[in-house]
């Protein structure tokens, strides 16, 4: 992937009605943004034909495609239902994700639900071991990409997903910056960044700098419970421009998604301060 793309956390909100996603993807081209992630959020409900759809419009406006799992998944329900149902939710969206050309899927791991961060670790690692070897038996083209989280309570510190994808194959990070930020009530400066992007090429290698997926946005948080709620970046204490710097001095390709509640203004604003940083 050359340089950094940014785009919109689902559909841009000035796309042409109806609001869908082939209509989405062009208003990214319009907007002269790069990519989007697909919001499977409240359930992938995409058939076969429409994801092929998906991926010619992608290819013909050259708009990268990336997705977002359910938010109803938890790998460390303590039902096993709960925890089948999750599975098949992943590889779900894993499956129609890569029939859209996806190159991965961003999704909430699980809430610790009061178990010791110790045990819930070998859990996700085990659980996605298995499921990466499903996708891979399945041929889905994709990365699974667990997200930085911005609860205390919900699996997915820095540390923990440094230490997962290093260990588990075909896996790779999701940094949400703002999460970062909101969870640790610090990570809010230059060198800061830097330290967190030095880190992840330790970890994991120059290739995982090379190919980061990075959500952004302004956010609300306090110390007790982390993230509140997304905000519009101007409206927020994150130091955007910094983490903007700090990304381009250390060479950062890939994707840079927007979930703020604007969306592609926020997106295009981000661009815009990236190119001129
Ligand atoms: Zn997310």
């Amino acid at each position: 992937m050359a340089g950094l793309l940014f785009g919109t956390g689902g559909i841009p909100l000035s796309t042409a009605k109806p609001k869908n996603l082939l209509n989405g993807i062009r208003r990214i081209a319009e907007l002269g943004l790069g990519c989007t992630e697909m919001e499977f959020v409240y359930g992938v409900r995409m058939t076969e034909a429409d994801a092929a759809q998906v991926a010619t419009s992608a290819q013909k406006y050259h708009v990268k495609l990336t997705a977002h799992a359910p938010y109803y998944i938890n790998l460390n329900a303590h039902e096993n239902d709960k925890l089948v149902a999750s599975q098949e939710r992943l590889l779900q969206t894993a499956h129609i994700a890569s029939l859209c050309g996806a190159s991965s899927v961003a999704f909430h791991a699980a809430f610790y639900l009061l178990d010791p961060p110790e045990e819930v670790y070998p859990r996700m690692k085990k659980i996605l071991t298995g499921l990466l070897t499903e996708i891979k038996r399945r041929h889905y083209f994709i990365t699974l990409r667990p997200e930085l989280m911005g609860k205390p309570s919900q699996f997915g510190s820095l540390e923990e997903l440094l230490n997962l994808c290093s260990e588990v194959e075909g896996l790779a990070p999701c940094i949400d910056f703002a999460h970062l930020h909101a969870r640790a009530g610090k990570v809010n400066s230059y060198y800061e960044f830097v330290s967190v992007l030095k880190q992840i090429e330790k970890k994991l290698g120059r290739l995982a700098l090379d190919n980061m997926h990075i959500h952004l946005s302004g956010i609300k948080y306090n110390p007790k419970a982390g993230e509140l709620s997304h905000l519009n970046v101007r409206e927020s204490d994150l130091k955007y421009t910094d983490l903007l710097m700090a990304l381009k001095e250390q060479g950062a390709q890939g994707m840079v998604i927007c979930e703020s509640p604007n969306l592609e203004e926020d997106a295009l604003h981000l661009q815009e301060t990236f190119n001129k940083v």
